[in-house]
């Protein structure tokens, strides 16, 4: 039974590996499930007659199941086009002929799943398609039992015979339905995961400048902070506060302001290293955590921030205005136990860089405290 396969397969089935790979059957496989089935010789030698039972009634056979299916209403909607019946029966056919030829070859056990799988994807539920087995093997039975009518010994072993060739295909079904099954969810997991860590992304992000929000920044911080602190690594922070930033809001927009605190940002950004940690601790106030920076490195790449801001007049939408930046720098020290303290310090360290007259860098010492 094989309905609605062909529209599935013209809308270009293709499978990336084999279904017989990704569900690991081999030859052996089949051989140990013919075994277990205690599929034998005499079994061989049954399925010959039983071919020649099926197919001297094939039409029938045939006609009789799709009478049996378009009992159904539900099956009726899905077998609604008469040419699409008779394409069904034309496989169905093929089908029947070829019952159990060859089952311990892959090729076989392909032909079934892939039949399976392409009924679950026209939206065939499982268990019309166990069911139909169960017509099917109803159907061959009744004829094998007026043939054989008066041998019921050898009735009886054609009907094993047909029972475990069946059964093979039934598995063959169970076994695609829940593949089909088993990969939506890994895809709808796989889904989830990528929207997880966009949305977890999203919640680390600055809304107006591209760098990690507060919250982000400080995670960041600390762990670098406590790596550089166990393994007495350098690192240095930088708290980095825009000069008279009020002023350019009132007198530009804070439109414009925006922008100026983006122009901040991209330019810092293009100063220190990919694996610094950049962060908006708040309005026009950033942090930078310089990894396996020592003083002097440290206070230079601040400087170079501060000079590329400084030398460069920032223009956008016909307006334009020169922009500089106060930073306060300092080192990570043994005393130093939290990553809130450095922040503090850094912070004390901007504050006396604009008590000393903005647009400057200031190393922090315990003077920036007292003033
Ligand atoms: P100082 O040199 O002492 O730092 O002076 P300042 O004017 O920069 O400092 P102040 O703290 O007085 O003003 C900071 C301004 O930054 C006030 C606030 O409206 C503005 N601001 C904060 N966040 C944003 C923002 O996201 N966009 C814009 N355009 N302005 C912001
Ligand atoms: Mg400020
Ligand atoms: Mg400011």
């Amino acid at each position: 039974m094989r309905v609605k396969v062909h529209m599935a397969e013209q809308q270009g089935e293709q499978a990336a590996s084999s279904l017989c790979d990704q569900l690991q059957i081999t030859g052996k496989e089949l051989q140990t499930r013919l075994a277990f089935l205690s599929f034998g010789e005499q079994d061989g030698r049954n399925l010959v007659e039983i071919h020649d039972v099926v197919s001297s009634h094939i039409d029938e056979i045939i006609g009789e199941f799709y009478d049996h299916l378009l009992q159904f209403e539900e099956l009726r909607g899905i077998l609604s086009d008469q040419a699409l019946v008779e394409r069904l029966k034309g496989t169905q056919r093929q089908y029947l002929l070829s019952l159990g030829l060859s089952a311990d070859c892959v090729e076989y056990a392909e032909g079934r799943l892939r039949i399976g799988l392409t009924h679950e994807r026209v939206g065939l539920k499982q268990k019309w398609y166990l069911g139909a087995y169960h017509k099917l093997y109803e159907l061959i039975l009744r004829r094998l039992a007026v043939r054989y009518s008066g041998d019921a010994s050898r009735l009886s072993s054609l009907v094993l015979t047909l029972n475990k060739i069946i059964t093979l295909d039934e598995i063959f079904v169970v076994e695609t339905y829940y593949h089909a099954t088993m990969q939506r969810l890994e895809d709808s997991l796989h889904r989830l995961n990528a929207a997880h860590r966009q949305l977890e992304d999203f919640s680390r992000r600055d809304s107006l400048t591209p760098v990690d929000n507060r919250r982000a920044l400080m995670e960041a911080l600390a762990t670098e902070f406590h790596r550089s602190r166990r393994y007495q690594h350098p690192f240095a922070l930088l708290f980095l506060d825009v000069d008279h930033f009020k002023e350019i809001n009132d007198r530009h927009g804070h439109v414009f302001g925006d922008h100026v605190l983006l122009h901040v940002v991209q330019s810092a950004r293009g100063i220190i290293r990919p694996s610094d940690i950049m962060g908006r601790y708040g309005g026009e106030e950033f942090v930078i955590g310089l990894v396996e920076c020592d003083q002097s490195g440290a206070l230079q790449i601040a400087e170079r921030i501060r000079l590329k801001i400084a030398q460069e007049q920032f223009s956008w939408e016909h307006r334009s205005t020169s922009v500089t930046v106060s930073i306060g720098v300092v080192m990570l020290s043994p005393e130093i136990d939290q990553v809130e303290t450095l922040v503090t310090r850094a912070d004390q360290a901007m504050y006396h860089a604009k008590r000393r007259g903005r647009n400057r860098v200031e190393l922090y010492s315990e003077a920036c405290e007292s003033m």
